[in-house]
């Protein structure tokens, strides 16, 4: 049957694979030719969501991409520039009738998709790939969206799942069309990476989703929370850069039997939920209770925070695998990020936009929402009396410190005793090591009086 497309575009964004990847499927449904297309920012240094780590699994990302389409035949066109001039000039050059693409949750995405399809002269085929369930698939009875997690993951648990389609086989795409190089870090003006951090791309992905599914979601209710141990998935990485499909990996996970996995699941489309509803999220706290909470200025405090050089030993190891690898463990991130905003009472923005530059897996809707879950502004967010103590953390958590020692090496010859409480003779536990910036207990006290205050300020 003849196609209805001699010519289309399928713009890759973060759904960078041939796997089950919905709008490019149906691109290749509808069109003869399809022409996959990566445009590249001009992303600078002075961008603030962003990183060198995570334009480098960027680039792995590419580079396998076009090593699969090659392997079909096909070549990945690479521009670069400002988003929509530069699908507009495409679609003149190469006379392709319509574009493809799956739709963004963010905000910034979504508003390219809206003046694309304002602007173009060609038909645009959106569809939702990102989540098992869109943002607006779920919402309560009266039609308005669902602001806890635990009511909305019962609705979004026992909903049926769309299966995955399987790996694309063929594709055709024009030979003439002139496309950039494969990005490097060069290409921003970056130096190389001095460590080397995961590696990115469908392979890469599969691999670990393997090993995932093989052994780790089996115990994950058990290793969970325990950093110091391959306990959890590792694939948010893979997620963020849609290099994984979700309905595999959600497929295969269920066979693994481990429904608290699923809910992670579902925590990270709660979040893509309420970010699409609440967009003012990115800007201001959930609650309005807490909205112009008097934070401290940034200074000295937030410059140890971000050195890994607070004096407490789980703050700094976390900071450091980040610094380090572009991950931090699920359970250390709250650690940490509880402790930058009850215990230094800085804003949960700056610590925001701090993970961002480093996290592979750096997702505006999860780490806004686990942000602001730590702050206690935030969706379902922890209540801002349930104050974490990093101490007590530590000896729940990694109470051998074997976690600590291998981020801090200059505690590797310490008592792992001497990490979980502050140290009792006021002298560092190691040579260099700084002493604790603060006092964890007079800082909780502090941040308590600081919420009542406000509380008490804005029911006046
Ligand atoms: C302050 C803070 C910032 C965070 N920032 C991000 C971020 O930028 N990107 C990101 O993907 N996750 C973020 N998270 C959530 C969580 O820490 C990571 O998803 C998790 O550590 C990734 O490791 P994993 O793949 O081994 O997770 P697993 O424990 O194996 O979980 C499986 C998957 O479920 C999802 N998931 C798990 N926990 C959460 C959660 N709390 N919220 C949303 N999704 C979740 C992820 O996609 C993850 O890959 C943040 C959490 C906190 C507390």
């Amino acid at each position: 049957m003849p196609k209805r497309f001699s010519r289309a575009i399928h713009w890759f964004r973060r759904d960078l694979r041939l796997t089950d990847n919905t709008s490019l499927r149906e691109a290749c449904y509808a069109s003869e030719e399809i022409i996959p297309l990566y445009i590249l920012s001009d992303w600078n240094k002075e961008h603030l969501w962003t990183g060198p780590k995570r334009q480098q699994f960027l680039c792995d990302c590419l580079t396998s991409l076009a090593a699969n389409l090659a392997h079909l035949g096909g070549t990945l066109i690479i521009r670069q520039g400002e988003a929509i001039t530069e699908l507009l000039r495409l679609v003149t050059e190469s006379g392709a009738e319509a574009i493809f693409l799956n739709e963004d949750v963010d905000p910034f995405g979504k508003a390219l998709e809206a003046r694309l399809k304002k602007e173009s002269p060609v038909p645009i085929f959106s569809h939702q790939d990102i989540a098992l369930h869109g943002p607006t698939e779920i919402l309560k009875k009266d039609g308005t969206p669902y602001r806890v997690y635990t009511p909305y993951s019962k609705r979004w648990l026992p909903l049926e799942k769309i299966k995955p389609s399987g790996r694309l086989k063929t594709l055709k795409t024009p030979t003439s069309l002139p496309s950039l190089p494969l990005p490097t870090l060069e290409t921003w003006g970056l130096k190389p990476l001095s460590k080397t951090v995961s590696a990115g791309g469908e392979k890469a992905a599969r691999l670990r989703m393997k090993q995932a599914l093989s052994e780790t979601i089996y115990h994950y209710g058990d290793t969970r929370d325990i950093p110091s141990i391959l306990g959890t998935s590792r694939l948010s990485q893979d997620l963020r850069w849609g290099t994984l499909s979700i309905r595999e990996l959600y497929q295969e996970a269920q066979k693994c039997g481990s429904l608290k996995y699923l809910k992670e699941l579902a925590w990270r489309e709660f979040y893509f939920h309420i970010l699409h509803h609440f967009p003012d999220v990115l800007k201001l706290e959930f609650n309005p209770d807490w909205r112009g909470l008097p934070w401290d200025t940034p200074g000295a405090h937030f410059q140890a925070w971000k050195t890994g050089q607070t004096g407490f030993p789980i703050i700094d190891a976390g900071i450091r695998e980040l610094l380090e690898t572009g991950y931090m463990h699920n359970r250390v991130r709250m650690i940490v990020a509880m402790f930058l905003t009850k215990d230094l009472h800085l804003d949960w923005r700056l610590g925001e936009q701090f993970f961002a530059q480093h996290l592979l897996d750096g997702e505006i809707a999860s780490n806004n929402g686990g942000w602001q879950w730590s702050a206690g502004t935030g969706a379902d967010a922890a209540p801002y009396f349930r104050i974490q103590n990093p101490w007590s953390q530590t000896q729940r958590f990694d109470p051998k410190g074997t976690y600590i020692q291998r981020w801090v090496p200059k505690l590797s010859a310490c008592d792992p005793k001497l990490f979980l409480t502050p140290p009792v003779d006021g002298k560092p536990i190691a040579a260099d090591y700084p002493l604790p910036i603060v006092d964890h207990s007079d800082e909780r006290k502090r941040t308590l009086a600081i919420f009542q205050k406000h509380r008490e300020a804005n029911s006046q």
